[in-house]
């Protein structure tokens, strides 16, 4: 049986098929709605199904859709992993949550953001204190989000940056979109002046299923960085930090640390995991961010800005807002076989050495 099957070409397709795939596995399903609607005025939520004995002591979880459109490959790998019985082969007295399309709104609307332009993965931050500033952005805040998309105002902003990427590298330019912002509300990368409701549903889910959880690994799967097909292994906490220190004796050289530099991601603030821990201080946790590439890094930043600036000045249905969300959608889903078995035996790969790595912890 090929891989692709258990992936979706829409949001709608890939809610049904994994609320149906938990039914059959018998695992209980616990279902947020979201107040928003998709495109064809679909219901959205965050569906997540939980499998194993009640107030499990360890806990596995994974999470698909924390950035919208690249729910496709971790809705995908999910769905597989129950499919093909994974919950079933887990260790004795391991529970696992399964949360799907944390960032519904974003899944179906091809969009790596919340309904409110927020970057979930960065949205994990105290509000009430001063926000972290990242003034390498504020620099060239005009140049990443144009307000003239035409060629010349693409030309122009393309040269601003290059200019940057000249002067202080390629992946200081990286880190200076991609590290997140809190000033630039129409922003790429803007982590939110509040908790979104993806945030609060995800503390919800955490709160309510993992409360008895001693040990808790989560694998959140992305897409969008990286060689195409290959799954990185990303732990974007601190060098000294425990977590770091367990997701690093579990997979050795594998595991890549942004905080150390050898990482494909710059080093973010606000992520899921950091979300995970508020909610469960005590619990001793493993954070493993799996990264699958799709398309070269220019590639995937330009379709971030040109869907930035279609739903801020474009028209999603003229033939230019479709060919934005064409190139949105590519540029976070590889929709081919054998990108989706690349995907697919990673996943198994990864999550299946994840729970035997917590089974001993
Ligand atoms: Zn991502």
């Amino acid at each position: 049986m090929s891989a692709s099957q258990y992936f979706s070409k829409t949001y709608r397709e890939a809610r049904a098929r994994f609320r149906k795939t938990v039914a059959e596995a018998a695992g209980t399903l616990d279902t947020a709605v979201n107040p928003n609607k998709g495109p064809a005025g679909e219901e959205l939520s965050t569906d997540a199904a939980w499998f194993g004995p009640k107030g499990a002591e360890r806990s596995l979880v994974l999470v698909s859709g924390t950035h919208g459109v690249e729910g496709f490959c971790g809705s995908g790998a999910e769905i597989g992993w129950i499919a093909g019985g994974g919950p079933k082969r887990l260790p004795a007295g391991m529970g696992a949550l399964v949360i799907h399309a944390i960032n519904p709104h974003g899944f179906a609307w091809l969009r790596r953001v919340t309904e409110d332009n927020v970057d979930l993965n960065r949205n994990h931050i105290d509000f009430t204190k001063p926000l972290p500033q990242n003034p390498a952005y504020d620099e060239i805040a005009q140049a990443i989000c144009p307000r003239d998309w035409s060629a010349a105002g693409q030309a122009a902003a393309r040269k601003a940056l290059d200019a940057y990427a000249a002067k202080h590298g390629d992946f200081a330019l990286q880190s200076a979109v991609s590290g997140g912002q809190y000033k630039h509300k129409d922003g790429l990368f803007y982590g939110g002046a509040g908790p979104t409701w993806s945030r609060r549903t995800f503390t919800a889910l955490v709160e309510r299923h993992l409360r008895a959880a001693r040990c808790v690994a989560m694998i959140d799967f992305h897409t969008g960085l990286g060689p195409y097909g290959h799954g990185e292994l990303i732990c974007p906490h601190p060098v000294d930090s425990p977590v770091t220190k367990r997701a690093e004796a579990w997979f050795g050289k594998e595991m890549t640390v942004p905080a150390r530099g050898n990482s494909s991601s710059a080093v973010i603030v606000g992520t899921m995991g950091r979300g995970l821990q508020n909610a469960l201080p005590d619990a001793a946790f493993t954070d493993i961010g799996l990264e699958y590439g799709t398309q070269p890094a220019k590639d995937v930043m330009l379709a971030l800005r040109a869907d930035n600036w279609l739903h801020l000045h474009g028209d999603l249905n003229s033939p230019r807002g479709k060919a934005i969300k064409a190139q949105i959608r590519a540029a976070f889903y590889q929709d081919k076989d054998d990108w989706k078995e690349m995907i697919f035996k990673r996943a198994l790969d990864v999550i299946g050495r994840t729970a035997e790595n917590l089974a001993k912890a």
